[in-house]
């Protein structure tokens, strides 16, 4: 058993990470590394574009460590939001998932999401699925409302340059975000 606690972040984007960082690093944890995983963002291309504006900052966000998955199994990202009654269940279900086995397998006590400073997501979905997989794979969710960081993650990546996407990230949000509004 670890006596000392330890944080995994699973990492959405450059902005979102930018607003908690300092907060998080801020709190009794003597290891805190981060985790860019999302095989939800379409187009790959844009995939590609958070991806890299993480790595562009990685310095700046001085964590301990960084890992990059590169998995973006396409198919079954849309078969699944597909199939599923909600699909940004199915979505958190997957990132999560993902990230708590990472932090089990590293020997991580917590782990947490960036996904928890946006007003935009449902944070209640999310934190029940936080802990369902924290309790699957042994590691505790750091499942605090971190809203309160949005206004800060603007300003900062602002100042930064950080690319700051105009939509969540699957091709259905993309298509609510863009797509005809006459139907409403
Ligand atoms: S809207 Fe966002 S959280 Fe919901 S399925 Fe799409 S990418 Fe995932």
């Amino acid at each position: 058993m670890n006596d000392h606690r330890s944080l995994l972040i699973h990492v959405c984007c450059a902005p979102c990470l930018s607003g908690i960082v300092g907060y998080l690093k801020s709190l009794d944890f003597e290891r805190i590394n981060g985790y860019f995983y999302n095989p939800n963002i379409h187009p790959y291309k844009e995939f590609k574009k958070r991806r890299h504006h993480v790595r562009m900052n990685e310095k700046k966000f001085g964590l301990d460590g960084f890992e990059y998955s590169d998995d973006y199994p396409l198919k079954e990202i849309l078969a699944g939001m597909l199939e599923a009654d909600d699909r940004c269940e199915f979505c958190f279900r997957n990132r999560m998932e993902s990230t708590a086995k990472i932090a089990c397998e590293n020997d991580f006590t917590h782990y947490t999401t960036t996904l928890l400073i946006s007003p935009y997501q449902k944070q209640q979905l999310l934190i029940k699925v936080g802990n369902e997989m924290g309790d699957k794979y042994g590691v505790e969710f750091f499942s605090e409302d971190m809203r309160r960081f949005y206004d800060l993650s603007r300003e900062i990546s602002k100042k930064h340059d950080m690319y700051r996407q105009g939509y969540c990230g699957c091709i259905f949000s993309e298509y609510e975000r863009y797509g005809p509004k006459d139907s409403a």
